[in-house]
């Protein structure tokens, strides 16, 4: 007979940070979330190695009190709800209070922050969720963390990460997502020490897609305004002549929020469907607002998927009006046949 052990909190973490924590594009989407919770005008990322052995997040936001910082690295510590009614009316992008705990647990993460309040700043370091030590430091208003070599306690899962340049795309990836969905804070990537992407933070969408994607790629693009009583449907999409070998230009956003919907790239490729070749999908960047009682989102911590009403007719609409908007700019041909 085994003996039954009650596990100690460190191993919970580590074992939490699996589901968490897969790879570096998880650890760059929580903590830009943390800071895009903190009210930050500005982010700016850097990562080397594919964020294997480096990552550093700088905002300018709220930071973090003295006196909470190492609660801040307790697992189901948040200060974004404090009880179980407050869950029907989240809308920070956190509130399980998962991730600096699960991060701290499986890599070595400094952190220095300061609020409005305080005259100086907090600086900690925690290594496979030990903390090493705790000083206060000079610093700006707002949170620096720093997350070097990760899984280097876990090695079987280190082991799964990939390619420098695969992780790297990854986190580029979720950045722009990232970017697009938050148009009025200033997005600046450094990679490898390369400057990658700076966002204006302006919240105009098309001179972020022109940071993030260039010129050709935004000259293409064709304005989208819809609204009903149901829903509403701001954005852009391409002339058919430019389009993309993969679905990765498909960026719907529905209330603010990034979203996978199989369903929305149907309703758009059946608009395009006589106008682009098979296996080549057009850019679209498509913003919903519509009332939260009309969709389902999966709440679970890594999902995106969503499912909308079906009494909105949604995804009929969806096709109509790209349809439309395409045919106004006489990108659908007009075939004539001959008697
Ligand atoms: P959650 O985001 O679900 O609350 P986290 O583990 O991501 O949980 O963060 C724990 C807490 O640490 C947050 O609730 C917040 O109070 C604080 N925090 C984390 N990152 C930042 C940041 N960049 N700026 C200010 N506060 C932060
Ligand atoms: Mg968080």
């Amino acid at each position: 007979m085994k003996k039954i052990n009650v596990l100690d909190d460190n191993t919970i973490n580590k074992i939490a940070a699996g589901e968490v924590i897969e790879r570096p594009s998880s650890i760059v989407k929580e903590l830009i979330e943390n800071s895009i919770d903190a009210n930050a005008r500005n982010i700016t990322i850097e990562i080397k190695d594919g964020g294997k052995n480096y990552i550093r997040i700088t905002d300018d936001g709220d930071g973090i009190y003295k006196d909470d910082i190492q609660l801040a690295f307790l697992r189901h510590s948040t200060s974004k709800i404090s009880k179980s009614e407050d869950l029907l009316k989240v809308h920070s992008l956190g509130f399980r209070g998962e991730a600096l705990a699960s991060i701290s647990s499986i890599s070595m993460v400094e952190l220095i922050s300061k609020t409005i309040d305080e005259e100086t700043g907090i600086m900690v370091e925690i290594h496979g969720g030990i903390l090493q030590q705790e000083s206060e430091v000079g610093s700006p208003k707002g949170t620096t963390i720093i997350v070097r070599n990760i899984f280097y306690n876990t090695p079987v899962r280190k082991k799964f990460l990939r390619s420098d340049s695969a992780e790297s795309a990854n986190i580029t990836n979720i950045i722009n997502k990232l970017a697009l969905s938050n148009t009025d804070i200033s997005f600046n990537y450094i990679k490898d020490n390369k400057n990658m992407i700076k966002t204006p933070g302006n919240g105009d969408l098309k001179s972020t897609i022109f940071s993030i994607y260039g010129k050709e790629h935004t000259e293409s693009l064709i304005s989208i305004n819809y609204s009903s009583d149901l829903f509403s449907i701001n954005g852009y999409i391409s002339k058919p002549l430019f389009n993309r070998g993969n679905r990765n230009y498909e960026l719907f956003f529905v209330n603010g929020r990034y979203v996978n919907s199989k369903l929305l790239s149907k309703a758009i490729e059946e608009a395009y469907k006589t106008l682009i070749t098979i296996n080549r999908y057009p850019v679209v960047y498509l913003y919903i607002k519509v009332d939260p009682k009309n969709i389902d989102v999966n709440v679970h911590p890594s999902k995106v998927e969503i499912r909308f009403n079906d009494d909105l007719k949604l995804i009929p609409k969806v096709t109509d009006i790209v349809k439309n908007r395409l045919f106004e700019f006489n990108l659908v041909p007009n075939i004539t046949l001959e008697n």
